[in-house]
């Protein structure tokens, strides 16, 4: 079976997938976030729409996520701070890597997302820092 798109080694049916379909939401802010990863690697730019926020959709490039042929590497969960299941707000430290298309070179970048709940669910909200490296 295919292993999830987030690389957490789980299939994908058990993993995001039922995130992506709408069947369920993620408990955690980091369930959000791989499962946010996971829809950037297979271009499903519905979920990251709407897994963001009122504000943070503003700043959703609809037709860049469905386009793009980047090629993410990996993520890396550096630090979190709740976003637990009975918090409001939460915040992750994390790299991702990803290989533009064309290019042989890795990039990758370090970023502390916050998430917040609307109507119950997490949702991503902006990034608090952003560092390239
Ligand atoms: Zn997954």
């Amino acid at each position: 079976m295919q292993s999830c798109f987030c690389q957490k080694n789980k299939p994908y049916p058990h993993c995001c997938q039922p995130f992506h379909l709408g069947l369920n939401d993620p408990i955690t802010a980091k369930d959000l976030l791989y499962s946010r990863y996971a829809a950037y690697r297979c271009n499903h730019a519905d979920y990251i729409k709407r897994t963001s926020s009122v504000l943070a959709l503003e700043n959703v490039d609809y037709q860049a996520i469905l386009n793009s042929q980047d090629t993410w590497t990996g993520l890396k969960v550096l630090d979190e701070k709740a976003g637990k299941c009975l918090d409001s707000e939460g915040q992750i430290r994390f790299q991702a890597f990803y290989r533009p298309f064309g290019k042989k070179k890795e990039q990758g970048f370090e970023e502390c997302s916050l998430f917040i709940r609307e109507q119950g669910r997490w949702v991503y909200q902006e990034a608090l820092d952003y560092l390239n490296l």
